[in-house]
């Protein structure tokens, strides 16, 4: 049976940039003999305008029986005067909880073309490429109890609770293993162990796991507050680096800048071994350039090569993707958010053309 790939456009930007990622995929099917079935449906503010909610039931289970989801993004002023349940990121919300979407990967890429946009030397970013793996459906973010509680005395308390169980520690360190396979082979583990009952429990489990599972991958710990402070001073040590959703929160988002900019990051959510990944670039819907033709595309275009590596088990033209968005860049094509000196300013649609000529010479 053929693979389906479900495409969620999205508001805002959301339709501009997908629309360059299927010219992609529409090359790669008459070209380099990719076998998918490609479905379109709606989520965010698209779908609560034309269905009331922004994911509904037949939306879930069309993706629910896909093989992976492509999604622009969602959200935008014109909704925000809607109840927060129906609101177009209460949608994205929706599909990650019902697709049970625990893992979280943001790839930290640095083209070379690229590496004087990032905040941090070139020698030190050059040639970077790590993965962060975080845990998304569970620990501080949803642990109960939680609330503001009156103490009466004009004092109030706040409480989230941290927790993790061991089921939940092993499957999220899993998938970090399992990717790290098929990449430089080292995992690095960040928790707190040293001042959290969570963070000494994350540290057994994931020791557990690799001595029975994964032992040819080389596993290092590492406290989290550590772990942000290499990101900048020495961030190519790392290869994965798996670790909880509060702490995967703000690390993510530190090597994403170690890369210097939006256009450019793809993400990944995914679930059970074998079950429907979501594909998306990181950034928003960009209300304040949408329609313009001012997008960036290609963290849309990345975040396709990630679908084709991770769930479609297309590693080979995932690395073709890969390859021609690098020779774009190094030709100096660029669209405004990564314009530099001595490069050519192209709109969303001619980057993407631009990919498609690159596929075409790497043919
Ligand atoms: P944003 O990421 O949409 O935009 C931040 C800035 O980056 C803007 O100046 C924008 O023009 C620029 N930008 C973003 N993507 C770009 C691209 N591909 N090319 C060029 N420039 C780009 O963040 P925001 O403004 O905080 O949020 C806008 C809307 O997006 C909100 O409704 C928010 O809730 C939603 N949002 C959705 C997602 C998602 O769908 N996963 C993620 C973040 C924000």
């Amino acid at each position: 049976m053929t693979d389906t790939l479900v495409i969620l456009p999205g508001d805002g930007i959301g339709p501009e940039i997908v629309a360059e990622a299927e010219k992609v995929l529409d090359w790669l099917k008459s070209n380099a003999g990719l076998e998918i079935e490609v479905e379109h449906d709606l989520i965010g503010g698209q779908a609560y305008d034309a269905y009331g909610h922004p994911f509904t039931d037949e939306t879930l289970a069309r993706c629910k029986s896909a093989k992976a989801i492509l999604m622009g993004s969602v959200g935008g002023p014109k909704w925000d005067g809607v109840d927060y349940a129906l609101r177009p990121e209460a949608g994205l919300l929706r599909a990650r909880k019902e697709l049970n979407l625990f893992a979280n990967l943001r790839p930290a890429l640095v083209f070379d073309a690229l590496v004087d946009a990032s905040s941090l030397k070139p020698e030190i970013v050059k040639g970077l490429d790590i993965l962060i793996v975080r845990e998304l459906t569970g620990g501080v973010y949803f642990g109960e109890p939680r609330g503001i509680e009156d103490l009466g005395n004009g004092e109030r308390r706040g409480v989230n609770t941290q927790v993790y169980t061991t089921s939940e520690i092993k499957r999220i360190g899993a998938v970090a293993f399992d990717l790290a396979r098929k990449r430089s082979n080292r995992v690095t583990s960040c928790e707190k162990a040293n001042v959290m009952e969570s963070g000494k429990l994350w540290r057994e489990d994931i020791t557990a796991l690799h001595t029975t599972e994964f032992s040819d991958v080389q596993l290092e710990h590492m406290y989290a507050d550590n772990c942000a402070m290499q990101l900048c001073r020495n961030p190519r040590q790392f290869d994965v680096i798996v670790t909880d959703n509060l702490f995967g929160d703000i690390l993510s988002d530190e090597a994403a800048m170690l890369t210097g900019s939006l256009g450019m990051l793809p993400s990944a959510s995914l679930g059970e071994v074998g079950k429907t990944g979501l594909y998306e670039p990181v950034h928003g819907s960009a209300p304040d350039i949408a329609g313009q033709n001012k997008a960036n595309p290609l963290a849309t275009i990345l975040s396709l090569s990630m679908a084709l590596r991770y769930s479609l088990e297309r590693a080979t033209l995932a690395d073709m993707v890969e390859a021609a968005v690098q020779d774009v860049l190094n030709s100096g094509t660029r669209t405004a958010d990564i314009m530099a000196d001595n490069c050519r300013e192209v709109g969303t649609d001619a980057m993407g053309d631009a990919v498609v000529k690159a596929l075409e010479n790497l043919a």
